[in-house]
């Protein structure tokens, strides 16, 4: 049994924190919103006041938030994780927050004698809920180490990747072709129903042919044909649309960086965007069909 930390029970904070429970260890939770604390508490995690007293005796210190901002605001400073773990224990930062910020907290979680492993997941909630998530660890090999016996607890494909940086790369890179994915999913969606296409049936014939993806598989946005889709389900989340665009933010910016043009990703984050900004940003990503559909409806396009 371990002393673990929880910080961030959201959509997938909690499922993969009650796994943990579930394996027998001590999980201390915190997270902003009593909501949220509440469904952690249903789960069996001990709800902390505060992110210093979830971690004060944690030998591994989960994260599972928005971004690199709150990851960092969580982190450092004199609230945060870093100054209140113990001396050798290791934060395993399951978000995805890019590369550059997983690098700087690296360093800095070093210069309080803690580790900092980039841990980010591909599987959504139904892989959270199943422990079927793939992890992609970026880290040292001595806290990759102490971290993955936990994280082979929450994940069915766990690799080490490489130093400090490289879950967040693949994550970064994963992601830019789900996005892409997804929006191809949603755009051909609505062209299908358009049509006049029974939607399962589009469904059963996509899936044996070669418009097939990850994407389209699991979260099909049109409700009613995929159970576990959250199309199914009201468009509630699931994966939010802001979370998406976010991450395609991060594929585009580092792209940039290493001078790839990434032009489809890019058009896939300005749908994401414009949906947003349209004010579903945080309704499950599978919302961007709706989106799509309302904005080329005859009428609408011939105004
Ligand atoms: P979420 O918004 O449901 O959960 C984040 C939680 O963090 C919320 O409950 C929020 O209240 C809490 N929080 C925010 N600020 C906090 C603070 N300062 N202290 C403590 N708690 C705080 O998001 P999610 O869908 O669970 O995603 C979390 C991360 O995992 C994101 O980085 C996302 O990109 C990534 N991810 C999500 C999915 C998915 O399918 N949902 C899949 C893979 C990766």
């Amino acid at each position: 049994m371990n002393n673990v930390a929880w910080i961030g029970l959201g959509h997938m904070g909690v499922p993969m924190s009650a796994h943990l429970v579930k394996a027998g260890h001590k999980v201390r939770g915190f997270d902003i919103e009593e909501s949220a604390r509440e469904a952690a508490r249903a789960h069996g995690v001990e709800v902390s006041g505060s992110v210093a007293e979830a971690v004060r005796d944690a030998e591994v210190v989960f994260t599972m938030l928005q971004s690199g901002v709150v990851v960092e605001e969580v982190l450092t400073g004199p609230d945060g994780a870093f100054a209140h773990m113990p001396k050798g224990s290791v934060v395993a930062d399951c978000s995805t927050i890019g590369i550059d910020m997983a690098r700087s907290l690296h360093s800095r979680a070093k210069e309080h004698g803690v580790g900092f492993v980039d841990a980010p997941v591909s599987g959504g909630v139904q892989g959270a809920e199943d422990a079927s998530l793939t992890l992609m660890l970026g880290g040292d090999a001595d806290d990759v180490a102490r971290a993955t016996p936990l994280i082979e607890q929450i994940g069915s494909y766990i690799v080490h990747v490489g130093p400090s940086g490289d879950g967040q790369a693949m994550k970064v890179v994963n992601n830019a072709m789900m996005g892409i994915s997804m929006a191809a999913s949603c755009e051909a969606s609505v062209l299908a129903q358009r049509l006049g296409l029974d939607p399962q049936v589009f469904y059963d014939i996509v899936l044996r042919s070669s418009g097939d993806s990850w994407a389209f598989r699991n979260w099909f946005p049109l409700p009613g044909v995929v159970p576990t889709s959250p199309s199914s389900h009201g468009y509630e989340p699931g994966f939010m649309i802001d979370l998406l665009h976010k991450d395609l933010r991060l594929a585009t910016a580092t792209a940039e960086e290493f001078d790839v043009r990434l032009d489809t990703a890019r058009t896939a984050m300005r749908l994401f965007a414009a949906a947003s900004a349209a004010g579903a940003g945080k309704r499950d990503c599978t919302a961007l069909a709706l989106e799509l559909g309302a904005r080329d409806e005859p009428e609408a396009a011939s105004v």
